[in-house]
């Protein structure tokens, strides 16, 4: 008997095993199967033969053959996930303890899953054909009816269904409201009109009307067509064309169209890779990283280069090497929206050669640019975390842009990092990895000095361009000299003058959304909280609305307490949307917007801010850490920075790192151009190390520092973390259940260490309580098959409890 292993995007369960009927042929790895499970039909991804060992926990042998249902077909002949990519998701299933089908999901491109819910209804012309076809076929169209659709998994349970109900659906004899091979449809078209023969031979004797002829002679002019929406924005109506059509002299077709996310943005930059000429240490830098990517065998660099280096430059040359030699790139970024310059680098410098991957695409432009890869038709990938898994062929180099950046951690299943997926992507494909920041995180930097990443580092601008002063003010002077009201201090609003007088431009951050951050009451002391989650409400003035920024939940700004009916509420705490209110009255003059996820809800929101302000349109920009990342606008010399400290207060071990790495990013815009820029950081705390080393940009200061703080408290990279929240209706219940678990994983000889269990620091969250614990030690994999075997034993528990490996954050 041949079986196979196959893995269904449900969460939280392993591969399952199918046998492979004698209908059937061996379908091979990365192949889409069609299974079924319990009363559903599914589809899944073969991930291979079945041999005892191939997987974590080894397959349970059969009890009996009849135990082990059969596929129900085959829907590839080739693998549609190519083999690499489905070894990748076996790992991070492995390495991230979650279900093989929340690892395979995320690899997977939209529209790849057949769902079971379509439905199938019989043609007139398969009405026809009843009686004369055969066998299964016969029994299908039996089955059907013309004007009540019946559910598509209810035909295909027998092997061969699925493909014989596609190829009657091909046929026209059976119509499904979903074609089942549905790829070719998942394509967009457009509507292309072209001039027929006698449209060219058109001699003009016969009058036609203004717009008619018009179109004629745009027409003429364009052999390849026009797009029917191109002509209607220039006045040549629908009418107008079908009045042509009839006439004989126009034609109207579909043509396919890959939808292209950067056809709206007409003016980009084309450099070729080269045309700066590199300093003398990105030169050396670029030998070193060349001599890597040429050799065919795995190697990670950590690319430490201040802000304003050159590091992009850098990757434009090593992937035009790479690209030349045959193989493929793969270019990781945090975020296109925020960084745009470096997609729109890549585009300008390898035009059609580059996909773009990201989540603010449709599903349709997804799906159109994977199957592109896929084709072969790209060699370079540029993307966001889920790239990584990005059909990329022959990959030669991975590079993850911004590696520090906290937006490559998936923060639901699966919970994999994405740098750490590319690096063992570049690892299992012989590749190079590149991971660049000016301020690496500590793992990676821990990795570079204990040998594991090879360091390579810019330590200058390029021309030579100095690094941003920086002036600390301490708030609690602020404080002392004009009253704890003080939002702008006097150093902070001089220089915002300053600059409005000299047309220069500024960017003020402070890491907090939102007009105040609590609303109390000053009778009884209540404060206004979410009912689903234990945080207090944001005040919004702009929507006239206090929110919950975990689970959205808002209501209308209270003027009386709820507890005691009080009307002496206050308004504390202060983000953003006060800042810029607190600038408007400081420059009434002055243009100002905010960028924040208040004001960028809308696709495309942030896009247009930020071209705005590159354009010069605006003086000042305000916002959260969204404007801290890889933005160069030469004409800002002023950063400010309001409350540098927000970070700080919050129960996570990561919160100086975070902290260090906003301020010498945010800092890193100013003084990109000729202009020397300066940055004024207001803090409460001016003596804590990571604000100080962040003003004096010393991030090696920085990294001692810190990894003495994680050595002392035995948090990562100094060892392993796994963090575990268990879910449940009540306190106790979330907190008796972890208990349960936390005493199964301590049985004496565990070679780990168990802290917990303990109210999570969100101890409620979307009306769920949660309880906490970590496990930490030196031995990863063995904390993890702990973990593993004690949730097995309890599958009930396993949906409620989410696995965290390697935490970005511990709330
Ligand atoms: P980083 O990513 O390291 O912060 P960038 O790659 O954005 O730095 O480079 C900063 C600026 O310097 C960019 O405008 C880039 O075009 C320019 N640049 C890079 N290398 C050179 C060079 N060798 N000579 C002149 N300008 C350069
Ligand atoms: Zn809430």
């Amino acid at each position: 008997m041949r079986l196979v292993s196959v893995a269904v995007p449900v969460p939280a369960i392993d591969a399952l095993t199918y046998g492979i009927p004698d209908t059937l042929p061996d379908p091979s790895p990365g192949a889409r199967v069609l299974v079924p499970l319990g009363t559903r039909v599914l589809t899944g991804v073969v991930l291979g033969p079945v041999r005892p060992t191939a997987f974590r926990t080894p397959h349970p042998a059969p009890r009996s053959a009849s135990a082990v249902k059969d596929l129900i077909d085959v829907l590839d002949d080739e693998p549609f996930l190519p083999e690499d990519v489905v070894t990748l998701v076996q790992w991070v299933a492995e390495y991230y303890a979650c279900g093989i089908g929340e690892a395979l999901s995320a690899a997977m491109p939209p529209r790849a899953w057949i769902e079971s819910e379509r439905y199938a209804r019989i043609t007139a012309a398969g009405l026809e054909a009843r009686g004369r076809e055969k066998g299964l076929r016969q029994e299908i169209l039996a089955g059907l009816s013309n004007d009540k659709p019946t559910r598509v998994d209810a035909l295909v349970t027998r092997a061969g269904a699925y493909s014989a109900l596609a190829a009657l659906d091909r046929g026209g004899l059976i119509e499904i409201t979903r074609p089942l091979k549905g790829s070719a449809s998942a394509f967009r078209t457009v509507r292309v009109a072209t001039l027929t023969a006698q449209g060219h031979e058109f001699d003009d004797a016969r009058p036609l009307g203004n717009k008619q002829q018009a179109a004629v002679d745009r027409l003429r002019a364009a052999p390849d067509g026009i797009n029917t929406a191109t002509l209607a924005a220039d006045g040549i109506s629908a009418t107008t064309l079908k009045r042509l059509v009839d006439l004989g002299l126009v034609a109207i077709h579909r043509r396919r169209v890959d939808r292209d996310p950067f056809e709206q943005n007409a003016a980009l930059p084309s450099v070729p890779p080269g045309a700066v000429e590199l300093t003398r240490e990105q030169m050396d830098a670029f030998e070193q990283l060349r001599a890597w990517s040429a050799a065919a065998a795995f190697h990670c660099a950590l690319l430490h280069g201040v802000t304003g280096s050159g590091k992009t430059e850098l990757y434009l040359r090593l992937a035009e090497g790479v690209r030349r030699s045959g193989r493929g790139v793969l270019l990781l970024v945090p975020e296109i929206a925020l960084t745009p310059a470096v997609a729109a680098l890549f585009r300008g410098a390898f035009g059609e050669r580059v996909a773009i991957q990201h989540s603010g695409l449709s599903d349709g432009e997804r799906h159109d640019q994977w199957q592109r890869i896929r084709r072969g038709d790209v060699d370079i990938v540029v993307g966001t975390r889920s790239a990584v898994f990005a059909p990329v062929r022959n990959l030669g180099l991975v590079i993850v842009d911004e590696e520090h950046d906290g937006s490559y951690k998936q923060e639901e299943a699966p919970r994999y990092h994405g740098r750490d997926v590319a690096v063992v992507r570049a690892q299992q494909a012989g590749a190079l990895a590149v991971l660049g920041s000016a301020t690496p995180s500590m793992e990676s930097f821990h990795n570079a000095q204990t040998g594991r990443y090879r360091l390579v580092s810019l330590q200058r601008r390029v021309l030579d361009r100095p690094m941003a002063a920086v002036r600390i003010v301490d708030m609690r002077e602020e404080f002392a000299a004009s009253g704890p009201e003080v939002i702008l201090s006097a150093a902070l609003a001089g220089a915002l003058r300053e600059r409005l007088e000299r047309k220069e431009q500024a960017m003020v951050l402070l890491n907090r959304r939102g007009f105040a951050t609590v609303v109390f009451c000053r009778q009884c002391a209540h404060t206004l909280e979410c009912p689903n989650c234990s945080v207090s409400l944001t005040v919004h003035k702009a929507i006239r609305r206090a929110r919950c920024h975990y689970c959205n939940h808002s209501v209308g700004i209270p003027t009386r307490c709820a507890k005691c009916g009080g009307s002496y509420l206050e308004q504390m705490g202060f983000g953003t949307e006060r800042v810029e209110a607190e600038i408007r009255t400081l420059a009434p003059d002055a243009r100002i917007a905010r960028v924040d996820r208040d004001t960028v809800r809308r696709r495309g929101a942030i896009t247009g801010l930020l071209s705005r302000f590159a354009a010069g349109d605006l003086d000042i920009l305000v916002g959260t850490q969204m404007i801290a990342k890889g933005h160069d606008f030469p004409r800002v010399t002023l950063v400010g920075v309001i409350s540098a400290d927000v970070g700080l207060g919050m129960a996570d071990f990561r919160a100086g790192e975070r902290t260090f790495q906003l301020l010498t990013q945010v800092a890193g815009r100013a003084g990109r151009g000729e202009l020397r820029g300066e940055a004024v950081v207001q803090t409460l705390y001016p003596g804590h190390y990571s604000i100080r080393h962040a003003c004096s940009q010393d991030y090696a200061a920085f990294f001692r520092d810190e990894i003495d703080f994680r050595r002392r408290m035995n948090y990562p990279p100094v060892v392993a973390m796994i963090n575990t929240v268990v879910k449940g209706r009540t306190r106790e219940a979330a907190m008796t259940d972890a208990a349960d678990l936390v005493r199964a994983l301590r049985w004496g000889g565990e070679p780990y260490r168990v802290l917990g269990p303990a109210p999570a620091p969100l101890s409620r969250l979307k009306g769920e309580h949660r309880a906490q614990f970590f496990l930490k030690g030196t031995h990863r994999a063995s904390m993890r098959n702990a973990l593993i075997a004690v949730l097995d034993a309890r599958p009930e528990l396993r949906r409620r409890t989410i696995v965290d490996v390697d935490p970005m954050t511990v709330l």
